[in-house]
């Protein structure tokens, strides 16, 4: 497991700057839950942690080392995106093992993590499916599958559940809290959805605009919220 330390971190892409210095001490095995209006920031920060995007400025550390200059696939983190971008022409235990063998991993070892995947999202009977054969919710577990099997030390969420319908959405925020106790990993989460946010985070960070607005315990920020634009995303009544 790992911490993430965000210091003053910066993007810029072209001469628009998008964040402007975002510092954030995420702690070993919390779950953290990214807030904010559309455009202000959330899937880059997202991102520069994975390392999909490089960043412009300030420095990021997962498990206590900066990984500003460390490829994605090292960083020990595993993204689930809200589009599942399965392979269609894959059956799901192929889906879920084709990251693993692409790396060399062993045969034995690849087959143990898709099964312990596959159980802890119950999905062991879905093995053999194509994607278009599984629902919306069960291809979002096959997503969140591919990041499970990776092992990471860091989860990180991009709106994973807004494409499905509202039952699902819940059914699927249960599933989402169930394997953050189980496993107890690192996770940081995108959504819109104040129920989410809420049932969810130990701590929620709503972002403004390229800037951290504020961070707290959500019924701390909902009961003490720092100003209407806070208050207006808790849902709270100030
Ligand atoms: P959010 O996920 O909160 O909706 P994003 O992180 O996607 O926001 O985007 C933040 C800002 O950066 C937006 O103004 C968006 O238009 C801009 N942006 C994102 N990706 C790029 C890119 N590749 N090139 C230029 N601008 C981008
Ligand atoms: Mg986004």
């Amino acid at each position: 497991m790992a911490g993430v330390t965000l210091n003053e971190v910066k993007k810029r892409f072209g001469a628009f700057e998008v964040i402007h210095g975002a510092s954030l001490e995420v702690n070993d095995g919390e779950f953290i839950v990214f807030v904010g209006p559309s455009g202000c920031g959330k899937s880059t920060l997202l991102r520069m942690i994975a390392g999909l995007e490089d960043i412009s400025g300030g420095e990021i550390g997962i498990g206590g080392k900066v990984v500003n200059d460390v490829e994605p696939a090292d960083r020990g983190t595993a993204m689930v995106f809200q589009s599942y971008a399965l392979y269609p022409h894959m059956n799901v235990r192929q889906n879920l093992s084709f990251g693993l063998r692409m790396n060399g991993n062993p045969r034995e070892d690849t087959e143990r993590r898709v099964r312990h995947a596959a159980e802890i999202l119950r999905i062991t009977e879905l093995l053999d499916r194509r994607p278009r054969q599984l629902s919306g919710g069960q291809r979002q577990r096959v997503a969140i599958g591919r990041a499970i099997v990776r092992e990471p030390e860091v989860f990180l969420f991009d709106e994973p559940l807004s494409n499905l319908d509202a039952e699902l959405r819940v059914q699927m925020r249960v599933e989402i809290a169930k394997l953050h106790a189980e496993l107890g990993t690192t996770m940081i989460y995108v959504t819109h959805d104040q129920t989410e946010a809420m049932t969810l985070a130990d701590r929620i960070v709503v972002l403004r605009d390229g800037r951290i607005e504020q961070i707290g315990r959500p019924l701390d920020l909902y009961d003490d919220p720092a100003n209407r634009f806070v208050a207006g995303f808790l849902g709270s009544p100030k």
